[in-house]
């Protein structure tokens, strides 16, 4: 009997730096490194593959790429253009598999089980996934195969780039034994070291630990590390919650053409939706406002954002898209904001560039007032842009 290899992970090649070589043909071949101009005090977001020859990694700042390779070329990060192909490769993945987990901007989780009547073998569905998303959209993209998360992920970056590799359980211990524990996912650099501390380097090391042994060392992840040494990951793919959007709109008892009015409305609304979603561990991929004139023409703009769940970010967005969309300043009798794409929150904390290059820490700041609010009632705290509008409900 075949074995079972139900979990896809597909990651986008270079992601940032590819689709800068997509849009400018000029770029191609050549050692791309976008975080910023060579002078720029930032670190790599992603760098091309012949900037890779030459030693230059992501997460390196910008000034040790530049001594590196002085002649790659700098760009800054674009990330509306990023979100929107992103999106667009989201949307060709899920035409495969209705159970999609995305993860970052660049690398999403497809659960195939019940698809391969429709698509064909694992290996079929994910040459058919890289011969599309290459030919809808001019990308690379890397495709693992295996029974579980953990090793799907693993396989996706094991024939980089435009790969395409399957683990099965059979070659699994085999195929981890030597490699380092970094190699682990949810192993960062802290772990390593302890890790090290202990004379345990490779995942092989790990799986010759007698069974409790690392979780009475570490604690509670030894468990889990010593399950992925094994290759078992009971992880499952987790899709969208089963709600798809959540909303709120007012309708005005007189039209009203007051941009302030609707600034704080959106305030009011983002943050009443988040505290929602933080709720109920969910974050939006797409911010939606609506506008309905005092002749009932209805308008919507939406924008698609890295998922998120935070009020600042929400507001911030959805203000733009008012200041774009409503420069005719006629009156509205109706104001709406819905968030849409929603995706369990519990990403894997890495890989979130975007929030990265936040300066403030919103998450921290959304928790702690949901934790007050939870303690002292909802009034107890508020944002300043929420304070003298208590006449919105
Ligand atoms: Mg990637």
């Amino acid at each position: 009997m075949a074995e079972l290899t139900n979990i896809l992970h597909c990651d986008l090649d270079a992601f940032f730096a590819s689709v800068e070589q997509l849009d400018n043909p000029s770029l191609r071949g050549k050692a791309v490194v976008v975080g910023g101009s060579r002078h720029s005090r930032g670190v790599v977001s992603t760098c091309s593959y012949e900037a890779r020859k030459y030693g230059i990694r992501s997460a390196m700042p910008v000034a040790q790429a530049y001594r590196l390779c002085p002649q790659a070329v700098f760009l800054s990060v674009n990330m509306p253009r990023y979100l929107e192909i992103s999106q667009q490769v989201f949307s060709v993945l899920s035409q495969y598999s209705p159970i999609m987990e995305i993860i970052s901007i660049d690398e999403a989780f497809l659960d195939i089980s019940s698809c391969s009547r429709l698509y064909g073998s694992p290996e079929e569905i994910g040459y058919s996934i890289k011969k599309q998303v290459k030919l809808e959209l001019g990308l690379t993209i890397s495709v693992g195969i295996s029974y579980n998360k953990f090793l799907a992920k693993l396989a996706s970056d094991m024939d980089k780039p435009d790969g395409l590799c399957i683990i099965a359980e059979s070659q699994a211990l085999e195929l981890l034994r030597p490699l380092p524990v970094s190699r682990i996912w949810g192993i960062g650099e802290k772990t390593q070291e302890s890790l090290d501390r202990l004379g345990i380097k490779t995942i092989g090391d790990i799986q010759d630990l007698p069974s409790g042994w690392l979780e009475d060392k570490i604690g509670s992840a030894g468990r889990l590390f010593w399950e992925l040494a094994y290759g078992i990951d009971k992880r499952e793919v987790e899709t969208g919650h089963e709600r798809k959007s959540l909303s709120r709109e007012q309708t005005f008892p007189e039209d009203i053409n007051d941009s302030t009015y609707l600034e704080k409305l959106i305030a009011q609304f983002a943050d009443d939706l988040c505290r929602k979603l933080r709720k109920e561990e969910l974050q939006a991929a797409s911010i939606t406002i609506k506008l309905r004139y005092s002749n009932f023409k209805t308008i919507t703009r939406s924008k698609t954002i890295n998922p998120c769940n935070s009020d600042i970010i929400v507001s911030q967005i959805a203000g733009e898209l008012l200041q774009n969309a409503y420069k005719n300043k006629e009156p509205l009798r109706l104001f709406g904001l819905s968030l849409g794409h929603l995706s369990a929150a519990k990403s894997l904390e890495q890989g979130s560039l975007f929030e990265s290059q936040l300066k403030t820490d919103y998450k921290s700041i959304d928790r702690l007032m949901d934790e007050i609010r939870e303690r002292f009632g909802p009034e107890a705290i508020n944002r300043a842009n929420l304070l003298n509008n208590k006449d919105i409900e």
